[in-house]
Formats: C-alpha cells, sequence, structure tokens
C-alpha cells in the first residue's frame, strides 16, 4: 500500500443527496436530505451558491431592492453599512415592476429571463402580484425559453408539491387561481397543464426558503432545487446564510462525514407545540428532530418556579393557559403598524409575562416581544429605552437562546448594539452613568462581532468588511482622541466596560407598577386600530 496521495482523485463533494429520515408527511414517508460530502468543523462553509434558481421579493421590498443583486437600498446607513452609501435603484422601463441597482444588474437579469417576462408582465402595470406568483411565473417562462438545464428542472419537479395537503386548506382555491394566472400570463399553458402549473405553484409555496441580507432582514423568497433539499430540524447544524444574491450554507458545529445537514425553517426558541404547529401548517410535516424526539421537556417549554413557592396542583395549566393568551395577543400585535399604540400595548404584554413570576425572561413569546419592542423604539428615535432593553437581551437571552457564540442571529444583535453604542457615545443626549463609556463599549461589541463574524459569515464576506472597517475607523478615532493606547491597559478597560454593559442589563424593568384601569386602556387602544 502505498501512502502517496492518489492525484487522479477529485477532490471531496460538500454534499451528496440521500434519503433522509427526519421529517415524515402525513404517511410517515420521508423526502431526500443533503449529506455531508466531507467532515466539516463549526462556523465552516460547507457550499456556495453564486445565486438560487430562483428569487422573488415582498412587494414592498420591489420597490427598494434591486431584483438581481437584492441590494437593500434603504437603510444603507445604521447597521447596513455592507450596502454602498449612495445606492439606488430604477424602475425596468419596460414592465414598470422590476428595479436594479446598475445597469450590469439590470442586464444580468435580461439575459437570465427578464427579455422574455418584461412584456409578459407590461398588462400586470400596477397591478399588486404575490411573490409566489412572481416566483412561479419567471420559472415557467425560464424552461419555455430553455433557461433552466434540465437536470435543475428535474430536481425542481422533485420537491414535493404537497397538493393533497393543499387540497385541505382554506387557501387551496385562492392558489388554483393564482396558478391558473402565472400559466396565462406566462403564456405557457401550451407547454404545461393546469395540473403541473399547480403543482409547481404548491412547490413554491412549500418549499421557499426566506430571501434575507446579511443582518437578516427577510426580502422576499429564493427557490432552489438543491438547497430546497435541506431538511427541517429544531436543533440544526447549519443554516443558510446569503451575501447579495449569493447563498451559502454554514455549519453551527461539525457535521461528521456522511451526516444528514440541517437548517432550521422556523423559530427554533419557540416551545414544542408551537413548533410542531407552525411546521404542521405551513410544511405539512411532524418534526421528529431529536429535540422534537424529546417532547416538551427542554429549556423553551419549562417555568422557573422560585425556590419559596408552593406549587399548586393546576399551575402548570394555568401557566400554559397564559402563554396561549400572550402568544394571541404577540400575534395580534404582528399585524399593528402604529407604533404610538404598539409600544404600551407591547410593554403591556411584557409586564403580563414579568408578573407570572415563573416566566423565563428568554421563554417565548417573552423574548420575542422584547426584540419587537426594541425595533418599535428605535423607530421613534427613543434611543436610550432602547439601550436599556437591548442591555438586557445581551446579558439574560441571547445567550439562553443562542449558546452557540457565532449564531449569525447573536453577531447581528451584537453588531445592531455596537451600532447604536457608537451613536450614544456620540451624541450629547447619551447615556450618562459613572464609569461608563459609551465608544468603548461600542468598540468592545465591535471587536466581540469581528472574532464571530468569520464564522457566522465567512471572512470575505461583504458583512465582514464592514465590520471591519468600522473597526479600524474606531481605532483610528481613539488614537487621535488618546494616541495609541498601551495594548494591557486598553484590554483591561475593555474588559470593565463589558461589566458595565452587564450591569446596564438589569436596568430594563419590565413590571412597572401600572395600574388596572391603565394596562386595560392600553391594550384596548391597540386593538382598536
Ligand atoms: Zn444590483
Ligand atoms: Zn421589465
Ligand atoms: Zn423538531
Amino acid at each position: 500500500m502505498s501512502d502517496q496521495p492518489a492525484l487522479s482523485v477529485a477532490p471531496p463533494v460538500p454534499f451528496h443527496i440521500a434519503k433522509s429520515n427526519i421529517c415524515t408527511d402525513q404517511s410517515g414517508g420521508t423526502g431526500s436530505g443533503l449529506f455531508a460530502g466531507r467532515r466539516f468543523g463549526a462556523g465552516e462553509q460547507i457550499a456556495v451558491f453564486k445565486r438560487p434558481l430562483v428569487g422573488s421579493l415582498e412587494t414592498e421590498r420591489i420597490s427598494d431592492t434591486c431584483a438581481n443583486c437584492y441590494v437593500w437600498t434603504e437603510g444603507s446607513s445604521g447597521t447596513r453599512l455592507y450596502v454602498p452609501e449612495g445606492t439606488e435603484v430604477q424602475k425596468c422601463a419596460g414592465c414598470h415592476r422590476f428595479r436594479y441597482c446598475s445597469k450590469a444588474c439590470q442586464k444580468e437579469a435580461w439575459n437570465r429571463g427578464h427579455k422574455h417576462e418584461c412584456k409578459l408582465l407590461k398588462p400586470l402595470i400596477g397591478r399588486e402580484l404575490p411573490k409566489a406568483f412572481l416566483a412561479c411565473m419567471e420559472l415557467l417562462i425560464r424552461r419555455k425559453h430553455d433557461l433552466i438545464s434540465d437536470e435543475d428542472w428535474e430536481m425542481l419537479c422533485r420537491l414535493p408539491d404537497h397538493i393533497d395537503d393543499f387540497k385541505r386548506t382554506a387557501s387551496y382555491e385562492n392558489m388554483v387561481l393564482m396558478a391558473v394566472g402565472a400559466g396565462e400570463f406566462s403564456s405557457s399553458q401550451n407547454m404545461f397543464d393546469q395540473d403541473f402549473i399547480a403543482a409547481m405553484y404548491g412547490r413554491v409555496l412549500s418549499n421557499s426558503l426566506t430571501l434575507i441580507t446579511p443582518t437578516l432582514d427577510p426580502l422576499g423568497i429564493i427557490l432552489d432545487p438543491t438547497l430546497c433539499r435541506i431538511n427541517h430540524s429544531c436543533d440544526p447544524n447549519a443554516y443558510i446564510m446569503m451575501d447579495g444574491a449569493e447563498v451559502s450554507i454554514r455549519t453551527l458545529r461539525p457535521i461528521k462525514k456522511d451526516k444528514e445537514i440541517y437548517i432550521s425553517y422556523i423559530d427554533t426558541t419557540n416551545p414544542y407545540h408551537k413548533r410542531q404547529a407552525e411546521l404542521q401548517s405551513r410544511w405539512f410535516f411532524t418534526c421528529r428532530c431529536i429535540k422534537c424526539q424529546k417532547g416538551a421537556t427542554l429549556q423553551e417549554d419549562n417555568w422557573t418556579v422560585p425556590a419559596n413557592y408552593a406549587l399548586k396542583p393546576d399551575d402548570m395549566e394555568s401557566f400554559a393557559g397564559s402563554q396561549k393568551e400572550v402568544f394571541s395577543i404577540y400575534e395580534k400585535l404582528q399585524r399593528l403598524s402604529n407604533v404610538e399604540t404598539l409600544v404600551p400595548a407591547l410593554e403591556q404584554a411584557l409586564q403580563i409575562c414579568h408578573e407570572s413570576k415563573c416566566w423565563p425572561l428568554y421563554r417565548q413569546p417573552y423574548a420575542a416581544l422584547r426584540d419587537d419592542l426594541i425595533v418599535n423604539l428605535l423607530s421613534v428615535g427613543k434611543y436610550k429605552a432602547v439601550w436599556a432593553q437591548c442591555a438586557k437581551r445581551y446579558k439574560h437571552i441571547t445567550p439562553k437562546l443562542y449558546p452557540v457564540p457565532f449564531h449569525p442571529v447573536r453577531v447581528v444583535q451584537t453588531w445592531q448594539m455596537a451600532m447604536l453604542a457608537a451613536y450614544l457615545a456620540s451624541t450629547e443626549d447619551g447615556i450618562e452613568a459613572p464609569g461608563v463609556n459609551m465608544g468603548l463599549i461600542a468598540m468592545m461589541l465591535v471587536k466581540q462581532v469581528l472574532d464571530a463574524a468569520s464564522f457566522s459569515h465567512g471572512p470575505d464576506s461583504a458583512f465582514m468588511k464592514s465590520v471591519k472597517s468600522k473597526a479600524d475607523e474606531m481605532i483610528e478615532e481613539l488614537k487621535r482622541s488618546v494616541g495609541t493606547p498601551n495594548k494591557e491597559i486598553m484590554d483591561k478597560e475593555l474588559e470593565n466596560q463589558r461589566d458595565m454593559l452587564i450591569e446596564m442589563g438589569d436596568w430594563a424593568k419590565d413590571g412597572e407598577e401600572l395600574s388596572e384601569l391603565k394596562k386595560l386602556a392600553m391594550v384596548e387602544r391597540a386593538f382598536s386600530v
């Protein structure tokens, strides 16, 4: 036996497709999944795709996002520094629907298939069309003009269409109508029959993944015959990251050769029953992942009962009842857009959780309500209140929900906090507390993001580049104001500021005493709009 490497052996493939055993449908059958072609370490890239087969933007994003490279022009400052300042999108003069950030992007999209689609979209000018409809139309048109390869098309057609599952839902009729429309407007009825188009529509609805920015803002959907094969687990070992149109599969923890690659389709921080209901209603399967096999017994399902509290026999039932109630409030609040009524209603819901005394801060929807509160307070410029909430989340919630330090959600949250700290350091109206230096806190947070982003986003990602340039900028500024700092002193000071931040984690209170009458008035006001 020779220990010389065989030169003719091809490099190991990053993944292969085989039969999975976790996501089971109604009949107990399983689909195929993606398996690691070699061993992968934590925070490694498994594979990268130049772009998904099809991407389709949300209606609200079509007007401010490039339909080719998916650069979202809104908010090119703030935490989205990876978007070059001054980026704008121009409407396609033909269909008046899609917009592009450059001539190059427009040309690329044109050649990918828009040249056939543009004139067909003309009769639909001014009509709002759902993203699934546009994705389906694009697929049909591109296939008709041989712009989708036989291999991709066959793989796409092998994805489950879930037509029988859709038939049992209230949205089935609407889905058929949409599919008829997609067939007509793509003028492809001569090539595909109605059942085929409906099946394709079903595939788009039940297999698409979310199109995201590097800071995880949802922009629309993507459909891809390879990516859409990755199965779900509530305890995923991988996730999808996007950098413009480029999509990569990255690992959260090591994956051994030939082990299945899993991503999560849902918010895995939700309790067991919530997760199962969501997976069943949108993807029509029962999850039997390692977490779900344990049932409702894990961190996200449990209450913390104080030591001095004697548990009454019906307490568990009442906890479950109040969780159900708060979830329903949370879902109602999702549909509200008026910040003036939304903020007090969110605070009120947080208070309900707080007053239960047994509700851990990280248990949903307690944590999700706080995320929403942060977003809404930010939108009305209440930066100090946002800061206190972020510090609370940083100390008590994020490490529990996302224990992997480079988890993309954790990295993006830390980045948002760093940018807020930098802003608060620059304004007169900043955070005043003895010993607190917001500039140094910003620097400490940026350093954390810098350490994690090469794992979460990749060392060459646009996100990583913008974090790096922000870090350099901060160091330059520090040098200008106090000269080149001694590394040891500096590290010690950053450590001190981290302790300060941890202390600030207890500033925000969810249980400010409000009179019963005031509480009721707030909730009523919120629901009356
Ligand atoms: Zn572009
Ligand atoms: Zn056009
Ligand atoms: Zn599961």
